[in-house]
């Protein structure tokens, strides 16, 4: 091994990653965690929050383009998006793609993240904190939820692992607030950490969810810099037809709005939503 510094992440004791810093771009504790963002000859420029990876240049579409692609083509009309977290900028990128969304509303708790991720993650956000379409609010993403007066059609938690400021996005509470946000044929979607280590996140996401929304699954993408396999995203809507399209409305969705992806489309929109049968068990449990 060279002699360059080394960085471990070791989200899951006894088995992580690592990556060789070749120079620090940024490291300190914000008032909510701490934050490194340094370069990789593999993975581009990397952010940490509290010691695990949350994106990386290399590999941040797959999981920005599954995120906010798959609820607002599912929803077919959405005009009012909610982001809870996502301070590195790159859903709110994603997001502005669609011509037919009229409001953002992002809620991040940290706004050293934002801040700092503007400056050394410039492609992330790529100029689109200017859209007038964005608002940005610095609070807890559950305290939004629960106080909010204003509506949604798609709430995207692009938040941490529930660990941290991130742990009060994993509650009854939080779910129960977007539910309670959200407008008729709303879809809420939520990182959900990856399923093959973290499955009871996955199983108590489900339970919890099932209380406020009729239905409840997941869908999931395999992110490089997620270890560990594939990357499980709730969802949650009370009108179980926006999770079983035909692949001819999406495929005309997606036409129609012009975009081309490097991860998403159509065919990839519907079979995100197969499922690994030790997951559909541990789920039926
Ligand atoms: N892609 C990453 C992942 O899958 O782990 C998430 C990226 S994004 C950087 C996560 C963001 O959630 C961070 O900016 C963090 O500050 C924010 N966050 C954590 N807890 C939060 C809370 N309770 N309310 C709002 N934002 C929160």
């Amino acid at each position: 091994m060279s002699d360059k510094e080394i960085w471990f992440e070791t989200l899951h004791s006894g088995f992580g990653q690592f990556f060789s810093i070749k120079k620090t771009l940024y490291h300190n504790k914000t008032d909510h965690q701490d934050l490194i963002i340094f370069e990789n000859d593999v993975m581009g420029r990397v952010m940490a929050l509290d010691g695990v990876v949350q994106t990386t240049e290399r590999d941040e579409f797959i999981y920005h383009e599954m995120m906010a692609h798959i609820p607002i083509f599912a929803h077919g009309k959405a005009k009012r998006i909610l982001i809870i977290g996502g301070g590195d900028g790159g859903m709110l990128r994603e997001v502005c793609r669609h011509q037919g969304v009229e409001h953002i509303t992002m809620v991040e708790i940290d706004a050293n993240v934002v801040e700092f991720c503007r400056e050394y993650l410039p492609h992330h956000s790529a100029g689109s904190y200017e859209d007038p379409r964005f608002n940005l609010v610095i609070e807890d993403g559950v305290n939004f939820v629960n106080q909010t007066e204003l509506k949604f059609d798609v709430i995207i938690s692009d938040c941490t692992d529930p660990i941290g400021p991130g742990e009060s996005l994993f509650t009854s509470d939080f779910y129960q607030g977007c539910a309670r946000c959200l407008n008729e044929n709303g879809i809420f979607v939520a990182q959900n950490g990856v399923c093959f280590l973290q499955q009871d996140e996955a199983v108590n996401s489900h339970q919890k969810l099932a209380n406020y929304f009729e239905d409840v699954s997941f869908y999931q993408a395999a992110i490089p810099t997620y270890y560990g396999g594939i990357m499980t995203f709730a969802w949650a809507s009370q009108n179980p037809q926006l999770r079983h399209h035909q692949l001819t409305t999406i495929e005309s969705r997606f036409t129609a709005s012009g975009m081309h992806c490097r991860y998403y489309n159509p065919a990839i929109h519907l079979g995100s939503f197969a499922l690994p049968q030790y997951l559909q068990d541990a789920l039926s449990q």
